[in-house]
């Protein structure tokens, strides 16, 4: 294990745009996670700088996905080292008026390209023709949110080697307090492809990313001046009131530890 270890800090070390998969498919399961748990450790205290340049120098065919304020900081981060930078948005075809424009201010500030992936129509036709528009009130989020965002986004995912997200772990007590800053992503890597997930903000506050934002002139959506902080879908997000956590704007309706949507799937405690 430690031999494999070496190797693959090795590798990075020589800067040959490193596959971790393709050394580590020759391991077993259990070494895999050690090594990506080493390399995590080695970066868990580094800054979303130094975590990113690291994906995007040992990553051709890497990807951010950009959704929320955290995310257009990781553009803002990684376009300074690289201007084309790959990104992409999901448009579950329920988001606020704001939000679309957002994207689009991102687009031309950054002067980036950013992949737009829509839902299958037919599969929303079907979802709506059968249970309405607002289903998810009624019976959970997951059959919407798996239809117009995890197969979108596995039909992302499956393209890449890895991906960038601006998961932070108190953005969800419940559901994120053990977010590492790199990991092995279990919910879309296949049995023929592993696919790696960078979480460079893991250990930011909403204070650091905010300040960021501030001292860096980074564009946010509109919506946060009007007392939104997480923002997703128009009909599944809300304002909060002061003092109350981020997390209570989504999905209010729901269990505080099944909060998320399936783009981190893995990160849901399973009911004992
Ligand atoms: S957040 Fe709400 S509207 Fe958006 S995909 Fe999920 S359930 Fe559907």
């Amino acid at each position: 294990m430690l031999q494999l270890s070496f190797l693959i800090k090795l590798s990075f070390l020589n800067n040959t745009k490193t596959k971790i998969n393709n050394l580590a498919i020759k391991t077993t399961m259990s070494s895999k996670e050690s090594n990506l748990e080493e390399l995590a450790n080695e970066y868990k205290n580094r800054s979303p700088v130094a975590i990113i340049k690291f994906a995007l120098e040992n990553f051709d065919n890497i990807a951010i996905s950009f959704s929320g304020a955290e995310d257009v900081v990781l553009i803002d981060m990684a376009t300074k080292f690289k201007s084309d930078v790959k990104v992409f948005s999901l448009d579950t075809g329920r988001l606020h008026a704001e939000t679309y424009r957002f994207i689009e201010q991102v687009r031309e500030h950054y002067n980036i390209e950013i992949d737009v992936l829509s839902p299958d129509s037919e599969s929303v036709q079907n979802l709506v023709r059968e249970k309405g528009l607002y289903s998810f009130y009624n019976d959970g989020h997951k059959e919407c949110c798996g239809i117009r965002k995890v197969i979108p986004l596995r039909q992302k995912l499956i393209s890449l080697d890895a991906w960038v997200t601006g998961q932070r772990k108190d953005q969800s007590p419940d559901t994120r307090n053990d977010v590492p800053v790199v990991e092995r992503d279990d919910a879309f890597s296949t049995i023929d492809k592993e696919l790696i997930k960078f979480n460079p903000l893991s250990n930011w506050s909403s204070a650091d990313v905010w300040e960021y934002i501030r001292s860096n002139d980074v564009p946010f959506n509109a919506l946060h001046q009007q007392g939104y902080i997480s923002i997703g879908c128009e009909p599944c997000t809300r304002a909060v009131l002061p003092n109350q956590h981020e997390r209570e704007g989504r999905w209010w309706w729901e269990e505080a530890t099944q909060k998320e949507c399936g783009l981190h799937a893995g990160n849901v405690k399973q009911k004992s």
